[in-house]
Order: structure tokens, then C-alpha cells, then sequence
């Protein structure tokens, strides 16, 4: 019999009807310049000081003597160290509470292999749509939690056992403060619940008062399990290569059964990637990331002026690469979607494919070029100026 949960499911990538209707539209407008305000993916190239460790890294896999297979299940230790040293060893971590993985598009549905299958789950909506789908796949059921009036996700009044929290968010572009940290996690102490904290925007930050990690704030260690990446700090989308903190406070024993789960679960992350991800925290190579991350931030200044220029009302875009557009005239997502694209050659995400509590709204990224974006600006400005 079949995971009755894989047909709840969606049939393809949310992305697919975007994908179908601007390619339907490119067919028939084959001379128009399409710009997408839409792309999800890193556009910024690997910085060198990356690139030449991997290079040597593949290298290394040339020689009997230098040759690394099987057995780093958890990571390989130099780069488990090198994320203690520059990220977690701060908050007094020790190096059997970091494991590096291929994704956090994976761990942060895996990890929920630790709780009872029964385990009621809080997601947001809108939300990563990943957190529904991929605890789908592994036969859980999740509910979706209520919002603020900045799409933030409520404390809930009924108890569940495991609570996602995307900070910086994907897809709203806003980020928790320390003060909204504090209270989940003092709910999350009363009610014995776990916080699952998608972290991987966190390069993205500027403002004083949202914590670089939940680890900051008393308390945290436990019930929060931080997931970060090196896909958008490092442009590793396609390389892969992910990191996680499971903190030995968040039960008696938990990295034993852990370390068991994973070793059977996992042959280890790629050491190519690792040697990559390793070489991304030397200086050199941090001043070029943050170059890339400056990038993106201007880019993401640009929209955020050009649509409020347009009359348009936004939230994010300070500490996430991602800003979440109020429709103009009360048109629903996919009209809005509709107008930009057959009217302005612009394509953005309608807001409904992040969870119908999106409706009326559509994400705009920053991931893209920002030429691009002054040009895609000027056209929506113009249009609004009719
Ligand atoms: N989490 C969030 C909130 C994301 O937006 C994304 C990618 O867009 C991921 C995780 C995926 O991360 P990774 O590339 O490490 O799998």
C-alpha cells in the first residue's frame, strides 16, 4: 500500500504553473524581454577562494593517500570545528551537536524522523512550502498557524509539539526579533514543545534588534534545533552542502539516538563541498561573500523603493532577500500576476502559492541582477504613472 500522505501532496514544484504560464506567454511574445522579479536561486558566482579549495579538494580524491569514501556521517570534522570556531562555539557547543548535511531543503523535513510520528506540527501560512510537503512525505500531518498583520506567525493558543519558525522568512522578508525569540521560546518551555528555526537567511540581517541565532537568547538551548546553509551565503545552491545544531539539552540523550538515526539514514555530504564550505570562512573569502550579500541587499533596496515609488505597500527586503507586495485595486495574487506579466513583461509569485493566507499579496526576490531590476522598476513605475 502507498504512503497514503504522498497523495495529498502537490503533483509538481508550486513553481510549475508560474513556469507554464510565462513559458506560454514567451511562445506567443517571443520578441518581448521578459524580467523576473520572481527567481528563488542565488544569481551571484562562487567566490574564488571557494572555487580554488574544492579545486584542490577534487584533487585530493586523485590520490590513495589523500582519498576520502565513506564515513563522515555527521560531517567531516574540519568542517564541523570551522563552524564551531566561526558560528556556534559562541553559545557553547561542542562539536556533537553540529551535523552537515546536503540541504536544509532536506533536514528541515528529516530531523522530524526524531519525533513521534504523531507529533501535532505548526507551520506558518504563507509559508516554505517545504515544510508541509516534505512532512507529508514522511507520513505527518501538519495545521497552519494565524498571523499578525505583518504575516508574522502567532504564538497559538493550543499546544503542539513542534513548531516551525523561518527566520529571516522565506517568503515574507521579515525576521523575528528578540523579543518575538523570547516569547516563543518561553511558550515553547511551558508547553513542551520543540522550535524547528530555518535560519538560512540569517546572512541577510541588518537590523539591531533580530538575533543572529535563537542560541542568543536563555532558554533556547532547550527547545530550538537551528538549520543554516551555505547555499545562499556561499551560492551553494547547486553544490549543496547544509549544517545544523541538535543541542544535547533538547532531551536526555538525544545526539545518541541522533548519531544511530543519521548513520542509517545518511552516508555524509559531499567532500567537495565541504572542503568548499570549509575555505568560505577564511577571511578572504568572507569579504568577498559579504560583497555578494552587499549585493543583494542594494538589489533589494531598488525593488523596495521602485514599488513603494509605484504605489505599492511591502513588507521585507531589510533582512531577507525577499519582499512581500500588497495586490493594487483588490485584484487577487494570480490577477496581479497576470498584469505584470502581460502588461509590464514582468514576472513575480503570486502570494497563494505559499498558502491561501497569501492571497492578495505576491514575493518579489532580490536573489536576481540588479540591472535587471532598475530596468524592471522604470517599467512598473511607468505603467503606474498612466
Ligand atoms: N529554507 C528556506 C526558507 C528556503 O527558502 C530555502 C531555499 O530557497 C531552503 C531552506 C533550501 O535550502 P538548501 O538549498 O540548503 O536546501
Amino acid at each position: 500500500m502507498l504512503n497514503s500522505y504522498l497523495l495529498e501532496m502537490e503533483d509538481r514544484d508550486l513553481f510549475y504553473n508560474v513556469t507554464q504560464k510565462v513559458n506560454a506567454y514567451k511562445k506567443e511574445h517571443p520578441d518581448e524581454s521578459v524580467i523576473s522579479l520572481g527567481i528563488g536561486d542565488v544569481s551571484r558566482p562562487v567566490v574564488a577562494p571557494v572555487i580554488e579549495a574544492m579545486h584542490r579538494a577534487v584533487d585530493d580524491l586523485a590520490s590513495s593517500a589523500t582519498f576520502h569514501g565513506y564515513g563522515a556521517y555527521y560531517g567531516c570534522d574540519f568542517l564541523r570545528q570551522a563552524i564551531l570556531d566561526n558560528e556556534y562555539g559562541k553559545y557553547g557547543f561542542t562539536m556533537d551537536e553540529i551535523y552537515v548535511s546536503d540541504g536544509t531543503k532536506s533536514d528541515s523535513t528529516n530531523i522530524l524522523e526524531l519525533f513521534d510520528i504523531n507529533s501535532k506540527i505548526l507551520i506558518g501560512n504563507p509559508t516554505y512550502p517545504i515544510y508541509r510537503d516534505g512532512a507529508r512525505a514522511l507520513s505527518r500531518k501538519t495545521y497552519y498557524g494565524k498571523n499578525d498583520e505583518n504575516f508574522k506567525m502567532l504564538i497559538p493558543q493550543e499546544h503542539y509539539d513542534i513548531i516551525y519558525l523561518c527566520s529571516p522568512n522565506n517568503p515574507i522578508g521579515n525576521a523575528y526579533t528578540k523579543e518575538e525569540y523570547e516569547a516563543w521560546i518561553d511558550n515553547a518551555l511551558k508547553n513542551n514543545a520543540v522550535l524547528l528555526v530555518d535560519n538560512v537567511y540569517r546572512p541577510f540581517i541588518q537590523s539591531e534588534n533580530v538575533p543572529d541565532s535563537i542560541y542568543e537568547l536563555p532558554g533556547s538551548k532547550k527547545v530550538a534545533i537551528e538549520f543554516r546553509s551555505f547555499s545562499k551565503q556561499v551560492s551553494f545552491t547547486g553544490v549543496r552542502c547544509s549544517y545544523y545544531v541538535l543541542p544535547d539539552e533538547i532531551a536526555e540523550n538525544v545526539n545518541h539516538y541522533w548519531r544511530k538515526r543519521t548513520i542509517n539514514r545518511f552516508n555524509g555530504a559531499c567532500y567537495v563541498a565541504q572542503r568548499g564550505a570549509e575555505a568560505s570562512f577564511a577571511p578572504e573569502a568572507q569579504k568577498l561573500i559579504r560583497e555578494n550579500i552587499r549585493y543583494y541587499q542594494e538589489n533589494a533596496r531598488v525593488l523596495r523603493e521602485g514599488f513603494l515609488k509605484a504605489g505599492f505597500s511591502l513588507i521585507g527586503g531589510i533582512d531577507a532577500p525577499y519582499m512581500w507586495v500588497k495586490t493594487k485595486d483588490g485584484m487577487s495574487a494570480w490577477e496581479m500576476f497576470d498584469v505584470f506579466l502581460k502588461e509590464m513583461n514582468i514576472i513575480i509569485i503570486p502570494g497563494v502559492i505559499f498558502g491561501e493566507q497569501g492571497e492578495g499579496h505576491f514575493r518579489i526576490s532580490a536573489l536576481g541582477n540588479i540591472d535587471l531590476s532598475r530596468q524592471a522598476i522604470e517599467r512598473i513605475v511607468k505603467y503606474y504613472e498612466k
